[in-house]
């Protein structure tokens, strides 16, 4: 990838980040003054599932959601000085430009990352898989 063409990424990457950053700040935020509201100012619960607070889990689940997405913008900002920004964190192929300029903190090609959303959207409740017959 050349020089200019990841520089424009990594200052998309920047401003994603200090998007995410101040996201998480004022949902994390919001959180706290619900928990106050709700009478507990102890801390946040541990286990997001246990609050009761109406609507907190949804607040909880997005603010889980964009430390993730934050954290996997901060890991592609990290892997720019490295040199493999842009590369399969997988298979070690190149990431197309394309897939970048959409998702530009992908760490995985299209190929990759579709074989982990297949894994993940066929969950396993426990139960044993059916065998081939
Ligand atoms: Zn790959």
């Amino acid at each position: 990838m050349n020089q200019k063409r990841q520089s424009g990424f990594a200052l998309q990457l920047d401003t994603l980040r200090k998007r995410l950053i101040h996201e998480v700040d004022s949902a994390e935020e919001s959180l706290r003054e619900d928990v106050v509201k709700a009478g507990d100012i102890s801390s946040l619960p541990t286990h997001p599932a246990d609050a009761d607070v109406e609507g907190f889990d949804v607040q909880v689940a997005i603010a889980q959601n964009e430390e993730r997405l934050l954290e996997q913008v901060e890991a592609a900002i990290e892997r720019i000085p490295v040199g493999t920004y842009g590369v399969c964190q997988l298979c070690g192929k190149m990431i197309a430009t394309p897939r970048l300029r959409a998702v530009p903190y992908a760490a995985h090609c299209i190929d990759c990352a579709r074989k982990e959303r297949v894994s993940i959207e066929r969950p396993v409740h426990g139960e044993p898989r059916h065998r081939w017959q």
